[in-house]
């Protein structure tokens, strides 16, 4: 019974996310809205429409391959009987995740080697060699066995040692790992690219007068080395409370001029002013008290382990439930609205560019980054609403020149 649940849910998904990248290829041939005509030069466009079929093809072949290694793992039994002679809860769940993580892991290397080096190698974008390709693949397979293995034997660890109780000092302990997390995360990606302080000059001067204007201390303006893998550009924050550090992609620096990029800060400012980012960590916390209750009912019930053909409840198992079968349904809700809050706030933070009279420099600065991204620039309304974090480019010129005529 459970594993026809489980069935049904991970196929729905799949059909739906199926759905939605149909969607996705259908509407590259749409009209453009005329705010953002400019961004690409006619036989940019037509090859933008190649490059994002290439993309979405791609997608579906990888979405496919995963649909079917995890319905085949799943529904063989394969992990109980593997783990049969297996008595001990974490060496059990040590096996599993490994079977189940190498496995996804492997199978994905083609997809991802198709996209990051033959795709976006023929547009151009990409600049990982084929060494930095299998370096960085290797890095995150070691990293993402770190988490899950270490989250799962944590959660295993109270889970025997306290019970129902799991449920508050998990999500606690969960909560507490993705601050560290957060605070580890400047040093966790040097593990993946350089940094280097911006030099003196007039950006850093630029910069350092808007910060110091709304009363941020900045440890540091670093460079990033982004160019060594990719063509595409962004900026962060990074860093606690009033200390921060700034990254900027080598790329973005390349791109947009002094006044550009402080119509990108006068952005970053305003997340700051509306504290989105707390906002944000709040919506996290909660995000994971409801994972975690989930992962807490799917070690509840036997039945569910019973199904799959485990004798005891099997850790590995749940985790395995709640990454395909009950977190893609739940997020797709949770997304709906978070996303919404999220478009929401970037609205406001795009207001705070126009006070500070850098709104024609912020769409221009838009505009550029859309071309350098290669962004799609009018995705279908149910993906927006389903998962942007951010509003389409013409949502957000739309929005500025309404805040800059008032
Ligand atoms: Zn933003």
């Amino acid at each position: 019974m459970f594993k026809i649940i489980a069935a049904v849910l991970i196929t729905l998904y799949f059909a739906f996310q199926l759905f939605l990248s149909i969607l996705k290829y259908k509407n590259r041939n749409a009209p453009i809205p005329e705010e953002v005509a400019d961004v690409y030069e006619k036989d940019t466009y037509l090859k933008w429409k190649q490059y994002s079929a290439e993309k979405i093809r791609i997608d579906i072949i990888s979405s496919c391959v995963e649909y079917v290694l995890v319905m085949v793992l799943l529904l063989t039994n394969l992990f109980a009987i593997l783990t049969r002679s297996i008595d001990n809860p974490y060496v059990s769940a040590i096996v599993i995740l490994s079977i189940y993580l190498l496995a996804t892991a492997i199978t994905g290397i083609p997809t991802s080697y198709i996209d990051t080096i033959k795709i976006e190698g023929k547009y151009g974008f990409n600049k990982s060699s084929i060494k930095t390709f299998v370096v960085d693949q290797i890095k995150y397979l070691v990293l993402s066995f770190a988490l899950t293995i270490g989250l799962t034997c944590a959660f295993i660890a109270i889970h025997q040692g306290i019970g129902d109780y799991t449920l508050l000092l998990f999500t606690a302990l969960v909560f507490a790992f993705m601050l560290f997390i957060n605070f580890l995360y400047p040093f966790l990606s040097k593990f993946f690219n350089k940094f280097t302080p911006l030099e003196e000059g007039e950006l850093r001067a630029s910069l350092t007068a808007m910060l110091e204007k709304y009363g941020y201390h900045v440890r540091d303006i670093k460079v990033m080395d982004a160019s060594r893998r990719t063509t595409k550009s962004n900026a962060y924050f990074t860093g606690f409370g009033k200390s921060k550090t700034i990254v900027l992609y080598d790329n973005l620096i390349k791109v947009l001029s002094t006044r550009q990029i402080t119509a990108v800060f006068a952005h970053e400012m305003g997340h700051g002013l509306h504290k989105d980012v707390f906002v944000n960590t709040l919506r996290s916390f909660f995000s994971i008290a409801l994972f975690v209750v989930l992962g807490w009912l799917l070690v509840k019930f036997p039945q569910i382990h019973a199904d799959f053909g485990f004798e005891n409840i099997s850790y590995g198992l749940a985790v395995i439930l709640l990454i395909h079968a009950v977190l893609p349904i739940v997020s797709t809700f949770i997304g709906l609205l978070s996303s919404f809050l999220s478009r929401k706030a970037e609205y406001r933070a795009d207001e705070q560019a126009v006070i500070e009279g850098y709104g024609e420099e912020l769409i221009e600065a838009l505009k550029i980054l859309a071309r350098e991204n290669f962004a799609d620039l009018n995705p279908p309304t149910l993906v927006v609403k389903l998962s942007y974090s951010h509003p389409t480019l013409v949502q957000r010129i739309r929005h500025i020149k309404e805040k800059e005529a008032n």
